[in-house]
């Protein structure tokens, strides 16, 4: 038998949280305690120029409203920037990064730059510049690190995941590119803390939207470099809203402040989002 189950919710505290947040918090907690397993809290908050105080509480009060009671205290991943440092030395100590001077415009101007599942792929510029073109550079200009893919996915070989109820997905990193794992202006990505974040917190299955599969292929291959265990995964649809597009934390109608303010029963709404009955108007829909 495996580990106890052990799930998470993990909001970005960059605004307020909304019906789609209330439904992946809301399957990830029926999940864990169906399984007599713990459900946890983490709160994204590396994005310090975007992350609030204010939405923290908010979320905190949008959960006990939700009825998700939670083990222990919530994980602040700006508490962790500590693993974040070291994963990425390791992986440097290993050439499997490189620092990268790139402006978002020198990126953009690139002809070259097709796109991957996340976007633009970044053209390569700093992949080979020499040890002394970089560390002259580095002493001078702002610098993200990047993975260097190519060697990376020949490393980690094949790699799948178990998608609950469906079976094994095969990850395609490459076609990512060379991701971000460090930013100029935090000290890692969201992929690289999420990955080194759900292992540290023993987290046994990720519940999440739809919108992050993509990501799945990067931090499988990240569990592969680092030695971390793989989690189960789970990619749910995403809530909608009467216009048929996916809610955004600008859609004011859906959130969950507003709803709790307006004295909506919160535990009846988690029952129904469980059920997967949503409010009249809103429709799940698998992008
Ligand atoms: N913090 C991320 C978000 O709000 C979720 C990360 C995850 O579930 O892996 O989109």
């Amino acid at each position: 038998m495996g580990p106890k189950m052990l799930t998470r919710f993990a909001p970005s505290p960059t605004g307020e949280l909304h019906l789609g947040h209330a439904y992946s918090a809301v399957l990830a907690h029926a999940a864990a305690r169906g399984a007599g397993g713990r459900f946890r809290i983490r709160i994204d908050d590396i994005d310090g120029s975007r992350s609030r105080e204010e939405f923290v509480a908010a979320a905190l009060a949008d959960l006990a409203w939700l009825g998700l009671d939670r083990d222990g205290d919530p994980v602040r991943q700006s508490d962790r920037l500590g693993d974040y440092v070291a994963a990425l030395d390791d992986l440097r100590a290993r050439g499997l990064v490189y620092p990268c001077f790139c402006t978002r415009a020198d990126i953009a101007a690139s002809l070259s730059a097709p796109h991957g599942p996340s976007g633009a792929t970044y053209p390569g510029t700093c992949r080979n510049l020499s040890d002394a073109e970089r560390a002259r550079r580095m002493a001078a200009e702002p610098h993200c690190w990047r993975l260097d893919m190519t060697r990376a996915a020949a490393l980690a070989g094949d790699l799948k995941w178990e998608e609950m109820e469906q079976g094994l997905r095969t990850a395609a990193p490459l076609a990512h590119g060379d991701i971000v794992l460090a930013r100029k202006d935090a000290p890692a990505s969201y992929h690289l803390a999420s990955t080194l974040d759900d292992a540290a917190m023993g987290v046994t299955h990720v519940i999440r939207g739809a919108d992050l599969i993509a990501s799945t292929d990067i931090h499988r291959l990240l569990q592969a470099l680092l030695g971390l265990p793989a989690p189960v995964y789970r990619h749910h649809a995403l809530v909608c809203g009467p216009d048929g597009k996916r809610l955004a934390k600008r859609d004011a109608a859906a959130s969950l402040k507003g709803l709790r303010d307006a004295g909506i029963d919160g535990r009846a709404l988690a029952a129904d989002l469980a059920a997967d009955r949503l409010p009249t108007g809103y429709s799940l829909q698998n992008p």
